[in-house]
């Protein structure tokens, strides 16, 4: 199964991958992840990304499409893929096609995430990741078990990203309202787009992708 999670930032894309990952053994394909890692390690992709990020812009077609290639190679082709925050332009969507068939692979679903965009800059300012695992949480929606103290791993360190403020998160839902939504009609007439309430609460999101994928 591979399948696109579809959203913009804080619809609740990352949240869901990594339950379906839990649940079904899938691997998140997540661009982001793979870009602040880069950025981390300061190799020349992260010294190339690391401003553009921090200004909420896209980073290059050539650079994503070159880091989930990679990493598709590198995976078992049993292994199910979740593509998370990837493809965001139209041009990504045709390197994506190319790319799953050059492996033998072809999407089943590109699940939408339909959100209120008032509810997200309070989204993706209260939301912080385990520093160890990578868990997500928020401020109000998702706290730990223990406060301090990640429910998955017991790590007590946890992170925030430096784009998660509200003058950044405004430029990243323009560029997705620009270059992202308008990828949704390519999918559309293959008849595999569905829409899910990213509204709900991340118990009935979860169920609603699940009912989806077992169709
Ligand atoms: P969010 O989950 O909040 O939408 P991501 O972690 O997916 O954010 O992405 C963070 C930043 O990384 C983006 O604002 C963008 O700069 C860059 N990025 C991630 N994925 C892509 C992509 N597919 N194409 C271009 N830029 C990307
Ligand atoms: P994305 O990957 O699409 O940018 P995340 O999955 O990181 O979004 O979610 C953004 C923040 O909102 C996180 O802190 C997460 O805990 C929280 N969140 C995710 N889904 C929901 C939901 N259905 N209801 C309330 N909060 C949510
Ligand atoms: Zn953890």
């Amino acid at each position: 199964m591979n399948i696109i999670l579809l959203g913009p930032p804080g619809a609740g894309k990352g949240t869901q991958a990594q339950r379906l990952v839990e649940r079904f053994g899938m691997r998140q394909l997540s661009t982001g992840d793979m870009l602040r890692a880069a950025v981390k390690a300061g190799t020349p992709v992260g010294l190339k990304a690391k401003a553009v990020m921090e200004a909420g812009e896209l980073v290059s077609d050539e650079i994503v499409s070159a880091l989930i290639s990679d990493e598709l190679a590198a995976m078992g082709s049993d292994v199910g893929a979740i593509f998370d925050g990837y493809p965001r332009t139209e041009a990504q969507a045709v390197s994506l096609e190319a790319i799953l068939d050059s492996h033998g692979r072809k999407l089943d679903h590109v699940i939408e995430l339909d959100v209120d965009e008032d509810a997200l800059v309070e989204r993706i300012t209260g939301r912080f990741t385990c520093a160890s695992c990578g868990k997500g949480y928020h401020d109000r929606f998702e706290r730990p078990e223990k406060e301090g103290v990640c429910d998955k791993c017991g790590s007590t360190e946890f992170k925030r990203r430096p784009d998660d403020n509200e003058e950044t998160v405004r430029t990243r839902m323009a560029e997705y309202r620009a270059k992202t939504a308008p990828i949704l009609p390519f999918y559309e007439k293959n008849g595999i787009v569905s829409r899910v309430d990213g509204m709900a609460d991340m118990d009935a999101v979860t169920a609603a992708i699940e009912a989806i994928l077992n169709r």
